[in-house]
């Protein structure tokens, strides 16, 4: 049953939309704009405004204007008004979930139990952390006097995936803001609805003009901002291949750099699970955000002896899951975000068989009457060759290849194999052996018994391909946002 759209929402995704520069919502000078789709339908949504190096320019010269009086902000007034925009979102949630799912094609029950509420959280999070911030550390030395004390950086750019837009933006900017910074976003053209809602609401909730400023656009101006001179820490989340490109412009630069890119994660699973809950959480690992997560275990590793009995159980849940459109509330897994990247994954999966890749399930999507031209596709399970293209490359859709160990070392082997160090997961009920085979995979994040797991105050990082420079979600992030200088007086 479709969810009706709120008025507000409804007005809302139907609006062409501007960026946000300065507190003002405002188009391109160039008058350029681009088409903004409903992936369940097909339809056009909207338009927005498409920014390039202008928009850019003005963007970072507000955010430069803005900076000394948010820096010098105390922390708790900061705060105070981070838990401002915190309400604002609160109140405007059931708007967030349609705009969010709409834009995105994600399931609605999954954007209001997870996407929405913890983005919100955030922002709470991060307003409590910021108010009992150490910013003066000293240092015990012989005959100097001398403290590490810390400020925020000034202008800080984001560039941002179309695949969880509003949660990456809370979760990378959020801390920023809470430790004085000003900054400039660029979302994903794909998907700038929900980015471009949250600043409208942060303005009405009182943050000052010119500390957020959001410029749409496409890779050109997601180049402008990185390359700008004014901005003094770059953030990117985003593919490998776009990630260095950007790493090598901050590097030419010399400007501070994090980037979380994509992900080939792994899922071992020793033969003392218990099967029905680890078949269900690994359907749904692939299911959920139609598998468009770069963190998910795309990858299943399983112990001989209990294969063909984790596959049966998973592909009945798998074959059970309702595809269908976004704001249908029975819908578990939504379309692809676009045509083009629907193409992608289909091509993907069929260079994979070309390769020789084994199909051992896959379903077709039966498009629902009326959602002809939305962009859904079948989960699917493949096996072969761990050299395979499916095995070694990001699809970023509901599609998992399976592999067969008889051992922990074969196992640690098959999951180290590749350049990415994402997210892994091993699963037993002997914790001993799940912690040991934890530390061994390489990668930020090694979870247990469960895969894609997230909470404020559990660090969330990447090494190698998936990603460097620090995380998201922890402490540690928002010092990240803070420089450290010595300040030092010798005593004799
Ligand atoms: P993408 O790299 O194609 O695009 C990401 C952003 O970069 C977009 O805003 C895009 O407009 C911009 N961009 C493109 N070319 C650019 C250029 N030359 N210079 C500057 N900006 C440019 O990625 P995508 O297809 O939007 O997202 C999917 C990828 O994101 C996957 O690889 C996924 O794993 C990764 N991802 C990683 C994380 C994480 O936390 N590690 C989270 C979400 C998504």
């Amino acid at each position: 049953m479709l969810a009706t759209l709120r008025e507000f929402a409804h007005q809302f995704v139907h609006t062409p939309q501007l960026h946000c520069i300065g507190g003002n919502f405002v188009p391109s000078r160039s008058g350029a704009v681009q088409e903004v789709f409903d992936p369940s339908t097909g339809a056009v949504l909207t338009s927005v405004a498409m920014g390039s190096d202008h928009e850019v320019n003005l963007a970072v010269a507000a955010a430069q204007a803005s900076f000394p009086a948010w820096s010098r902000t105390p922390p708790v007034e900061r705060a105070v008004i981070l838990h401002r925009v915190a309400d604002a979102l609160e109140r405007h949630k059931d708007d967030l979930v349609q705009v969010e799912s709409l834009d995105v094609g994600k399931a609605i029950t999954a954007t209001e139990g997870f996407d929405i509420p913890f983005g919100i959280a955030c922002l709470r999070y991060f307003a409590d952390l910021v108010q009992n911030l150490v910013i003066d550390v000293p240092h015990a030395l012989p005959n100097i006097e001398a403290r590490t004390h810390r400020i925020p950086y000034g202008v800080c750019g984001f560039i941002f995936p179309w695949n969880f837009p509003y949660d990456l933006l809370l979760w990378n900017v959020v801390p920023a803001l809470a430790a004085g910074n000003t900054v400039v976003i660029k979302p994903s053209e794909l998907t700038p609805l929900s980015t471009l809602l949250v600043t409208r609401l942060a303005h009405e909730a009182g943050l000052p003009d010119g500390v957020m400023n959001v410029v749409v656009g496409d890779g050109a101006a997601g180049q402008a901002l990185a390359m700008h001179p004014g901005i003094k820490r770059m953030s990117f989340t985003g593919s490998p291949k776009v990630g260095k490109l950007i790493g090598e412009i901050c590097g030419r630069n010399l400007v501070p750099l994090k980037l979380e890119l994509g992900g080939k994660g792994a899922a071992v699973v020793f033969d003392d699970v218990d099967m029905d809950t680890t078949a269900a959480k690994l359907a749904n690992a692939i299911t959920f955000n139609t598998g468009q997560v770069c963190c998910t275990a795309t990858r299943w590793i399983l112990h001989e002896e209990i294969h063909d009995s984790l596959l049966q159980k998973a592909i009945a849940i798998l074959n059970s899951t309702r595809i269908g459109p976004a704001l249908d509330r029975e819908t578990q897994m939504g379309p692809l975000v676009s045509e083009t990247h629907h193409k992608r994954v289909s091509n993907h999966l069929e260079l994979g068989k070309a390769e020789g890749a084994e199909v051992i399930f896959e379903a077709h999507a039966v498009k629902p009457d009326g959602f002809e031209r939305g962009y859904y596709i079948g989960p699917s399970l493949l096996t072969g060759d761990p050299d395979n293209i499916c095995c070694r490359e990001e699809i970023f859709g509901p599609s998992a290849y399976v592999l067969k160990f008889r051992d922990e070392d074969e196992a640690v082997k098959l999951v180290n194999r590749l350049p990415y160090g994402l997210a892994n997961s091993v699963w037993s009920s002997d914790l001993d052996r799940a912690g040991r085979v934890a530390e061994q995979l390489i990668a930020g994040n090694s979870w247990v018994n469960a895969h894609n797991v997230f909470a404020y105050g559990l660090p969330y990082r990447a090494v190698n391909l998936s990603g460097m420079g620090g995380g998201v979600n922890s402490p540690d992030c928002l010092l990240d946002y803070l420089r450290p200088q010595t300040i030092a007086r010798p005593l004799a």
